[in-house]
């Protein structure tokens, strides 16, 4: 398996790169972002100002500094609106825009977490739906991605996930 989901820390995963689940300005913020940030260094911040901030959807990749990951792919996802201000084409843009990078770096291994679902309210189930759809893909397109996995922060998550891998592999 290609695709493999783990309960813990996105921080300790030792991959080509880490996706940050970012805000706009891509200056830090909370739940992942300052995870990743302090985990890195204050060196992670002063490479983000160089970037000028990132549209939602849209997708930057710098170093990872002190992380084990050797580099960082910072995403901005929708916040829940309610779910029909394109949300759902937004939320699939970051995984595709996060592959785009990784096709462009020749990177083999990613890790994910649960973009858009802590503090901007995108309900689980939809968004690991879009999530697994679209990671299965880029998998389908990318055959130098050895391996991508999807982080989950709680077992409540991880279960969620699982449930909706069942049903996307199941063609449901
Ligand atoms: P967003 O603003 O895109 O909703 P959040 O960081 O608030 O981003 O939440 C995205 C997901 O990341 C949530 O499921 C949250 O529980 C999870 N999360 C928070 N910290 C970590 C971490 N250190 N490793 C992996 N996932 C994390």
């Amino acid at each position: 398996m290609r695709l493999e989901l783990w309960l813990g820390d996105i921080t300790a995963v030792a991959a080509d790169a880490i996706v940050n689940a970012a805000n706009s300005s891509l200056l830090g913020g909370g739940g992942v972002d300052g995870a990743i940030h302090r985990a890195a260094g204050p060196a992670l911040l002063e490479e983000c100002r160089t970037l000028g901030g990132c549209p939602t959807g849209e997708a930057r990749i710098t170093r990872g500094y002190r992380l084990p990951a050797r580099h960082v792919i910072h995403t901005v996802g929708p916040r829940w609106q309610g779910g029909e201000r394109g949300e759902p084409a937004l939320l699939a843009r970051c995984y595709q825009s996060v592959f785009a990078l990784v096709e462009a770096h020749g990177l083999r291994t990613v890790a994910f977490p649960s973009i858009s679902t802590g503090i901007y309210g995108y309900p689980l189930a939809q968004a690991a739906r879009i999530a697994l759809r679209e990671i299965h893909a880029a998998l389908a397109r990318l055959p130098g991605v050895e391996k991508v996995t999807a982080v989950l922060f709680s077992p409540v998550d991880l279960d969620v996930y699982r449930q909706a891998l069942a049903d996307v592999s199941g063609g449901r």
